[in-house]
C-alpha cells in the first residue's frame, strides 16, 4: 500500500486527516508515526506558504509523498486575527480554555452578525519529484458567546455554526469533516491524489 506522511504534530488534525482520506487506499503515517522530530519555522505570511514550507521540508527528508495542512480561525470583529497565528496566538502552551475565553471576551460588545468568524485550511502536498500543489477550504460561522462542546480541538467549542444551532465541538468527526474548512480543502486534494499516484 503507498504510504503519504501527513506533516503534522496535531493529533486532533491526524484523526480528520485519515477519518477524511481512508477510502483513498493509502496509508497516512503522521510525524510522531514515523518518529521524525523537526522543528520547522512558520514563517510564512499565508497558509499557502506554511503549508508548502512543511510539506517541502518533510518530503526532502523522507523521499515520500508529502501532505501539510496550515489553517487558522480567522475573526472579523478582530481584524481576521488570530490567522495564520492562531497555534501560536497567546503561546503555543497556553491552554484553548484560556484562548477561547480570552476571545468571547475581546467580543464582549460585538452583537449578531458582528461576530462573523472562518475557520481557513490550506492543504499543500510536496512529491518526491518536486512537484507541490495546494487546496483551500473555509468555513463560515460566529464566535459563541460560551465555551461549548468537547469534540474536536482547538477553536472549536467557540466556532458556532449557524446551520446546525452548534459548535464545532458538538458535531460528530463525520459532521464535522462534511463541512470544515479541513474536510473541503482535503476532498479537493483526493481528487488531484487520485491523478497523481
Ligand atoms: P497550524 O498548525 O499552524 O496550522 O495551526 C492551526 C491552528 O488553528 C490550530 O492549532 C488551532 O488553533 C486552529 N485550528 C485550525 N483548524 C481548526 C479546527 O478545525 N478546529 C479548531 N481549531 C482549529
Amino acid at each position: 500500500m503507498k504510504e503519504i506522511i501527513f506533516a503534522t504534530t496535531n493529533q486532533g488534525k491526524v484523526k480528520e486527516l485519515k477519518m477524511i482520506l481512508k477510502d483513498l487506499g493509502v496509508k497516512v503515517l503522521s510525524l510522531k508515526d514515523i518518529n521524525l522530530n523537526v522543528d520547522i519555522k512558520e514563517n510564512g505570511t499565508t497558509y499557502e506558504e506554511n503549508a508548502l514550507i512543511k510539506a517541502t521540508t518533510i518530503a526532502r527528508l523522507t523521499n515520500k509523498i508529502v501532505l501539510a495542512d496550515d489553517s487558522g480561525l480567522e475573526v472579523d470583529y478582530l481584524d481576521k486575527a488570530p490567522g495564520v497565528l492562531s497555534a501560536r496566538f497567546m503561546g503555543e502552551d497556553t491552554s484553548y480554555d484560556i484562548k477561547n475565553q480570552a476571545i468571547i471576551d475581546k467580543l464582549a460588545n460585538a452583537k449578531g452578525s458582528e461576530r462573523s468568524a472562518r475557520f481557513v485550511s490550506a492543504i499543500a502536498c510536496a512529491m518526491p519529484n518536486g512537484e507541490t500543489f495546494t487546496t483551500r477550504g473555509t468555513i463560515e460561522g460566529e464566535i459563541g458567546y460560551k465555551i461549548e462542546g468537547t469534540e474536536g480541538f482547538g477553536y472549536d467549542p467557540i466556532f458556532y455554526v449557524p446551520e446546525f444551532g452548534c459548535t464545532t465541538a458538538e458535531l460528530t468527526p463525520e459532521q464535522k469533516n462534511k463541512i470544515s474548512h479541513r474536510g473541503k480543502a482535503l476532498e479537493e486534494m483526493k481528487k488531484i491524489l487520485i491523478q497523481k499516484i
